[in-house]
């Protein structure tokens, strides 16, 4: 069977690899001989928990996780992370300082307001969030519960190149839009979340890696559920988990790993990204970046055209020609492609003739 797959370029949920996709499908009805698909075994089975001991092995090993941390999965989207940190690591007098570069640090903040005091650590609202801020301009206090930041913003389009030294501060960092999209030094951070749906795999699984020592330090007088020690004494089989998606997320680490793991998914993020940011320095202004140079985000591509126009009828024929999702977010509007590691170098090679077709018939 031979399916036309789209050039997807979606913010995310986004393009999974296909063979991925093709391994579910064979795997659908009848898991590894269990005569059952793996949306049907109980959780508490050995056959389960092989997927799920497995899944956070990978993640361990590509990640290159120090024995400092553990992974846990949980459900509630990234969304709950912005009321979860704060609800077990803010309510113990001290403050946070968030560092402010778009729409998600700014959802973080504004959950984490209601547990605690904030502050900004640093923001680049005035420049319309087109950059990311130098590390000396972060300003926080050594004695703060935690610094948060987002290290990808999938709205605007930015991305951070390096991360601060923060010492004796925990560092908190949601990588939805760029975990596992380049090797990290992970005990940098203290907590690292992030939805599955853009690198990972499906919607549905929240990966959240935790420094063990942040546990002990954790408020008490919380719902169970929303506990992190809740979910790390019970290797997340505390309640039933999103199989199917942790099913899904081992799979594409599996990818991934085949791929030549971190650094060969590094290179070829650069690749697919380059072909679109040098069609838009090479346009004399007929495509305008929104990031700053210095801050462009190898995963979501953020450019405008000179007016409204012109995006409508690009974004029109884009659509038209194949190529999904380009619209820019409802909040902000303008173009964004999204190439996150399922998305293959043909696509942005493909897009970067459509750019330059479009600007050859409308200039
Ligand atoms: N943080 C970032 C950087 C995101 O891109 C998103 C979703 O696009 C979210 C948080 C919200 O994630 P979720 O929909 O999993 O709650």
């Amino acid at each position: 069977l031979q399916v036309q797959r789209t050039y997807n370029f979606n913010a995310g949920p986004s393009a999974l690899p296909i063979s991925v996709l093709e391994k579910a499908q064979e795997e659908l009805i009848d898991f590894r001989g269990t005569g059952m698909s793996v949306m049907e075994l109980s959780h508490r089975s050995k056959a389960y928990e092989d997927v799920h001991n497995q899944a956070i092995a990978s993640l361990k090993e590509l990640l290159s996780i120090p024995d400092t941390h553990e992974v846990l999965f949980l459900q509630g989207g990234a969304s709950l992370q912005f009321s979860m940190i704060p609800m077990n690591f803010l309510q113990t007098g001290k403050k946070a300082g968030y560092v402010m570069t778009g729409s998600w640090s700014e959802k973080a903040f504004t959950e984490a307001k209601l547990f605690g005091e904030v502050y900004h650590a640093a923001s680049t609202k005035e420049g319309n969030y087109r950059s990311i801020p130098t590390l000396d301009q972060l300003q926080y206090n050594s004695t703060d519960a935690y610094l948060h930041l987002t290290s990808n913003n999938t709205i605007y389009g930015t991305q951070w190149k390096d991360f601060p030294d923060t010492g004796d501060v925990p560092l908190i960092a949601d990588m939805s839009s760029d975990i596992l999209s380049k090797p990290i030094d992970v005990s940098k951070f203290a907590l690292i979340y992030a939805g599955a749906q853009k690198n990972l795999g499906p919607s549905g699984v929240t990966v959240v890696i935790i420094r063990k020592d942040l546990l002990e330090q954790a408020h008490t007088a919380i719902p169970t559920m929303l506990k992190y020690s809740t979910h790390s004494k019970n290797n997340s089989l505390y309640n039933t988990p999103p199989t199917f998606g942790i099913y899904m997320l081992g799979e594409v680490l599996n990818w991934v790993r085949e791929l030549g793991g971190l650094s060969a998914i590094a290179e070829q993020n650069e690749k697919k990204a380059n072909l679109i940011y040098e069609t838009i320095d090479a346009s004399n202004g007929f495509y305008i970046g929104h990031a700053t140079p210095d801050s462009r985000s190898l995963m979501n591509l953020t450019f405008n055209l000179a007016s409204k126009d012109l995006e409508k009828k690009f974004l029109e024929q884009a659509k038209q020609s194949g190529f999904v999702g380009v619209n820019g977010h409802r909040s902000i509007g303008g173009c964004r492609v999204s190439a996150y590691n399922a998305v293959p170098v043909e696509a942005c090679q493909a897009f970067k003739e459509f750019m330059i077709q479009f600007q050859t018939e409308n200039s």
